[in-house]
């Protein structure tokens, strides 16, 4: 790893110069670039995960077998007041100051809480779904956020042209436990052709994703950049590793590629 030898300074130093140069960056996010946000993450010791059977719930099969006890359970683990209400942080405005700035910024996260694209990115690829959105099973009627709160267990209201309601319990947009991720190609097929990838905020332990920064180093040679509070199994590949927390970190890296961006318009007017 390059930055086993330097200090945090030098690390940021780094990272603004790979930012500099980079047009075509590839992002991997996951439950820590939503933190700063209010929104937890599920593994830390007083995540929801730590609950085994709720975390079992949170699976195909039980909504299958259950579909009126998995609701209520969904809506404890996603759809809280507070995650409804969160904001994007200093990280997640930092990727939409990244794209402004004319960079190619294309998103893999394994968030469901849509912040990436109330920051303004539009390439975003959401490998988990989207808390917000849910669908018929049957007649594939979609449904946004206001009809899922609506009712304890929400149904399809669909109508036939007889007058017949659909009527089946929707499924949620976000992927569930033995649900395939979504847009795993195109996230291959991006890192291969990316200048860099950055990982951030996440603990690279739900595989499939899981393995992309690996595909990166391994396959691609495309460099890692790794933001994250604790270590990864893929640290050891990076180019750089920075320990902290994202929205700081990122915040304060692109403030100054835009800064200097703007410092030779500035200096002619
Ligand atoms: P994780 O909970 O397994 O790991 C999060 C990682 O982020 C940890 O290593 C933690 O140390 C680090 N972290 C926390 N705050 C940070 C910060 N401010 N800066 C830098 N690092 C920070 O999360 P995961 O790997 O993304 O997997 C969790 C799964 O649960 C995902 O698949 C996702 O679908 C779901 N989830 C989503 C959300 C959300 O949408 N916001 C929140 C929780 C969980």
């Amino acid at each position: 790893m390059f930055s086993e030898s330097l200090d945090q300074a030098e690390a940021m130093t780094e990272l603004i110069r790979v930012l500099q140069d980079s047009e075509n960056i590839v992002v991997l996010t996951g439950a820590g670039m939503s933190t700063e946000s209010g929104i937890p993450d599920f593994r830390s010791d007083s995540g929801l995960w730590q609950d085994d059977e709720l975390m079992q719930a949170m699976s195909v099969n039980y909504l299958r077998y259950f579909p009126e006890r998995f609701w209520p359970k969904f809506k404890h683990v996603f759809l809280r007041p507070e995650y409804l209400q969160a904001q994007p942080n200093a990280g997640h405005l930092a990727l939409g100051l990244l794209e402004g700035m004319g960079k190619r910024i294309q998103i893999f996260t394994q968030n469901v809480d849509g912040l990436h694209g109330v920051a303004g990115n539009t390439q975003v690829f959401e490998l988990h779904g989207n808390f917000g959105l849910a669908r018929c099973p049957i007649c594939h009627t979609p449904y946004a956020l206001n009809h899922i709160l609506s009712e304890e267990v929400p149904h399809c209201v669909w109508e036939n042209q007889k007058g017949v309601v659909c009527g089946h319990v929707l499924d949620p947009d976000t992927v569930l436990f033995g649900q395939d991720v979504r847009h795993y190609g195109r996230a291959q097929l991006a890192i291969a052709n990316a200048d860099v990838m950055l990982v951030l905020g996440t603990s690279l332990t739900v595989d499939p994703v899981a393995e992309l920064p690996h595909f990166a180093i391994e396959q691609c040679h495309t460099r890692l950049i790794i933001v994250n509070m604790e270590s990864t199994y893929c640290d050891k590949w990076a180019h750089l590793v920075i320990r902290g927390k994202v929205g700081e970190v990122l915040s304060q890296a692109v403030a100054r590629v835009s800064s200097a961006r703007d410092f030779p318009q500035r200096y002619r007017a």
